[in-house]
């Protein structure tokens, strides 16, 4: 089955990742800006890294008929220096008109300082004054009810931002509600053994539906799986889930949310 992974950071994996992705039938991707493996010194690296999003991994995906899309921002583990971070952000616009991106992020929080609320809400700022798409980093295991609350509040309190236009990312079981009662799209981020497995993933979908829910593999620096969406699609089978169902979470709606952006071409 043809699929999405709408959040996977394609810096850290290989070509021969790529090149998996594509026999599994996955059709596009999105890799939102985040850490890169190592705290960056200046704004000039952050430059560079919106580069390579926007000009480089497009090429690379392209050679194996995989879309590449991003999303741009300084992510909210290095968004606790306050003075580098709003360097970062003013860098931003430059790109935002860029083929293939889609909006900001992933903004939120990590380990939910002071430092990083106050980076969070200047990205809303930003994203509200430009009409951007928003896409949320929420951070992970005892920090993440209340890391994610923090960040509802935060986008409720902001009257410019509109639900339908933000996807709140790595929802489990306590924070899916808080994510889709709001209006807000989500994403679950599907980890090999640790935090949400493809199938407490599928749980999720057996308990909310399949409205406004999308899955993705992140891909990232730590122990993860960029065939972790397949491994879904699987999952769901196994259990008997409805083949327009499954396409609606691994297809369709990551593609209805990103339609919305600015700069969207198809
Ligand atoms: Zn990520």
């Amino acid at each position: 089955m043809k699929y999405i992974d709408p959040h996977i950071h394609m810096i850290s994996r290989t070509t021969d990742d790529y090149q998996r992705m594509a026999y599994a039938q996955c059709a596009a991707i999105s890799e939102p800006a985040f850490w890169a493996g190592f705290d960056r010194g200046s704004a000039a690296g952050f430059h560079d890294y919106f580069r390579h999003l926007t000009e480089f991994e497009p090429r690379r995906a392209a050679q194996f008929g995989i879309k590449h899309y991003s999303w741009l921002c300084i992510n909210a583990k290095e968004a606790e220096n306050v003075s580098l971070s709003r360097e970062v952000i003013s860098m931003i616009p430059e790109f935002l008109s860029r083929p293939g991106v889609l909006g900001i992020g992933e903004i939120g929080l990590n380990k939910n300082t002071a430092n990083e609320a106050t980076i969070f809400q200047e990205h809303l700022d930003l994203a509200a004054k430009t009409d951007e798409l928003i896409l949320i980093h929420t951070p992970h295991l005892e920090d993440k009810y209340k890391g994610t609350r923090m960040i509802v509040d935060m986008l409720k309190g902001d009257s410019r931002i509109k639900p339908h236009r933000v996807c709140i990312d790595h929802v489990e079981e306590h924070t899916v509600k808080l994510a889709l009662d709001n209006g807000f799209w989500c994403g679950m981020t599907l980890y090999p053994v640790t935090k949400c497995t493809p199938a407490r993933a599928c749980d999720i979908i057996e308990l909310v539906g399949t409205d406004r829910i999308m899955a993705n593999s992140a891909g990232d620096w730590g122990k993860s799986d960029p065939l972790a969406v397949p491994e879904l699609i699987q999952e769901m089978k196994r259990r008997g889930h409805k083949e327009a169902d499954i396409k609606k979470v691994v297809y369709d709606n990551p593609l209805s949310f990103w339609r919305q952006a600015n700069n969207w071409k198809e």
